[in-house]
């Protein structure tokens, strides 16, 4: 079978690595390569799913979970009480730059406004 082509699919499944901080429950969430803020952390569902564009009914349980994860994570964080900022982002005017559903959990610093 062809290796599957997705980056975050391949993270998920351990075959690409990356400082993955929890997995469980058929979430994957782990450090961005990038961090925008003194934490970025990415939670994605294992299963693919191109985007917010792709989420039906069927999807109602792990999209939940994926905000569940991220409130968890930014405790763990010590950033719960300070805030943070859960990000979607869909397509070329949000600038997705992989086409798997990801949620960025963002804080540790004041972030910036405006958003759009
Ligand atoms: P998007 O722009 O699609 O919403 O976000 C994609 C995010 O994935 C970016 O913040 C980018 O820095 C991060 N990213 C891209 N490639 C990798 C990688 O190989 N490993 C990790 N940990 N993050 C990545
Ligand atoms: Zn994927």
């Amino acid at each position: 079978m062809a290796a599957n082509p997705c980056l975050f699919c391949r993270i998920a499944s351990g075959e690409i690595p990356a400082t993955v901080i929890f997995r469980g429950e058929g979430v994957t969430a782990f450090r961005d390569i990038a961090p925008q803020a003194p934490t970025h952390v990415l939670i994605i569902p294992d299963q693919h799913i191109s985007g917010a564009a792709e989420v039906t009914g069927v999807h109602d349980e792990m999209v939940g979970r994926l905000v569940r994860v991220a409130a968890e994570i930014a405790r763990q964080e010590g950033i719960a009480e300070s805030g943070y900022r859960l990000i979607v982002n869909q397509g070329r005017d949000a600038g997705q730059s992989v086409p798997h559903l990801h949620v960025h959990l963002l804080g540790g610093a004041q972030l910036r406004v405006p958003l759009g």
